[in-house]
């Protein structure tokens, strides 16, 4: 059974990759996880980033205050702009509640995500509504569910 919890709270955003994180982006997205990983699990924070065409799209779960106390450290960062959040309300449950933060640099390997993204014109976020957005995040999480479980194995034990 799903766990209640009060004032669960989603937002998601997308933003811009800076160009010198775009040079050196797999190195980038794995540093960005280790740190978020160990911030959102001491707060209870839980979600999914992904990178690809130069842009980071990102779910971030969780009590409200901790996610927008999250989110506005996140919008500061210099490795990525013009964050513009296109959700953020009160929810029943969690979606990537197994993950203090999974990340993924989209790949050959998500071509049935990539040739959908294709038919609407690549992957530009500023075409998607929040709604789509998010479900492209959710399909990437269920997609990768064995691999982003593994990452979050891993920080357990670092
Ligand atoms: P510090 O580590 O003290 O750094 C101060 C500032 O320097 C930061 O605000 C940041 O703007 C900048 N900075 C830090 N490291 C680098 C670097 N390697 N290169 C360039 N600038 C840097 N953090 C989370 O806690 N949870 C998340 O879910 C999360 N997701 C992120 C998603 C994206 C797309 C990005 C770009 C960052 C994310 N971060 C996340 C990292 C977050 O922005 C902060 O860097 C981190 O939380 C540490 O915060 P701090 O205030 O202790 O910053």
């Amino acid at each position: 059974m799903t766990k209640f919890e009060p004032k669960l709270f989603r937002l998601v955003y997308f933003s811009k990759i800076s160009p010198a994180v775009r040079s050196r982006l797999p190195a980038n997205v794995r540093s960005i996880q280790t740190v978020a990983q160990h911030r959102n699990r001491a707060v209870g924070v839980t979600g999914l980033l992904i990178a690809a065409d130069g842009f980071f799209a990102q779910a971030l779960e969780g009590d409200q205050n901790a996610v927008e106390e999250t989110f506005s450290r996140i919008a500061k960062d210099l490795r990525h702009s013009l964050p513009a959040v296109v959700m953020q309300h009160s929810v029943p449950s969690r979606i990537f509640g197994g993950w203090s933060m999974s990340a993924r640099q989209l790949s050959a390997e998500d071509s049935y995500i990539i040739q959908r993204l294709e038919e609407r014109g690549g992957f530009n976020p500023a075409l998607l509504n929040g709604e789509s957005l998010l479900s492209l995040l959710s399909s990437v999480g269920t997609v990768h569910r064995a691999r982003f479980d593994r990452q979050q194995k891993r920080v357990a034990y670092i």
